[in-house]
């Protein structure tokens, strides 16, 4: 048995993502910001999709979802306990340790509230992928709209808790603008320097930047780094609770 991730672009700048289980044949798509592409690319690898991860109730994650059960009328939906309600659909709400089945694999949910306050990520922990919606992002972190900062931090830090060679996928391809921001804050860190480098010529080529690991998140995302010494005397914050310094970078990436 095998997993296999397959991304596309949908919409602007949103990611596709599907996850396909050969073992059983089941497909899941993490999201549907655009049924026509989830359906396209489903097509394109040859799979069915039979399942839908929703990971938090905004509309370019889940507008799609008519037109996904339209086309596959089997179509199973989990999603977030805490908005499901407001998403309307799901079959099965999920909370914090609560498991995904797939097929014959199974994602593990960690809630991640901060962006909205009751997004979930998805973790196949025997596969060593974690689906982080608008969370994570690579070099960044999505938008603080439901919650305080600190429970954002609270739920970076599970996502940093992953083991280090974690792949991980993301709601959106916004790496490019994150690097020249996380440079703001890290101009001398040489891995975020060499990251940066890398993520243009891959942009410029017209390549996706994910999946990351958690590990090199860890080396140069401003954002999973408020604990650094290097990077709180960069803000003036020596010696400040981590939960401050990254409100504190935050703040600043949403007036960059
Ligand atoms: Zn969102
Ligand atoms: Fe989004």
């Amino acid at each position: 048995m095998t997993t296999h991730v397959h991304q596309f672009i949908c919409l602007k700048d949103n990611f596709g993502v599907l996850i396909h289980d050969s073992g059983s044949g089941a497909t899941a798509s993490i999201d549907v910001p655009d049924a026509d592409a989830v359906i396209a690319a489903a097509q394109s690898q040859g799979w069915e999709v039979t399942d839908l991860l929703i990971t938090h109730h905004h509309a370019d994650h889940v507008q799609g979802m008519p037109g996904l059960k339209a086309r596959y009328p089997k179509l199973r939906v989990v999603g977030p306990a805490k908005e499901a309600a407001r998403i309307g659909g799901i079959d099965a709400p999920l909370e914090e340790g609560d498991l995904a089945r797939v097929g014959g694999i199974a994602a593990k949910v960690i809630e991640t509230p901060g962006h909205t306050a009751g997004h979930i990520s998805y973790w196949f922990e025997e596969d060593e992928i974690a689906f982080c919606g608008d969370t994570l992002f690579a070099l960044g972190c999505g938008r603080v709209f439901e919650t305080p900062m600190a429970v954002m931090w609270s739920s970076l830090l599970k996502l940093a808790a992953l083991p280090g060679e974690t792949e991980i996928y993301c709601g959106h391809e916004y790496t490019e603008a994150n690097a020249r921001f996380a440079l703001t804050i890290e101009p001398d860190n040489l891995a975020l320097k060499a990251r940066a480098e890398d993520v243009a010529k891959r942009r410029a080529a017209g390549q996706a930047t994910l999946p990351t690991t958690i590990a090199l998140e860890l080396a140069t995302n401003p954002f999973l780094r408020a604990e650094e010494p290097s990077v709180q005397a960069q803000l003036g914050m020596s010696g400040a609770d981590p939960a401050a310094v990254f409100a504190e970078i935050r703040s600043r990436k949403d007036r960059f």
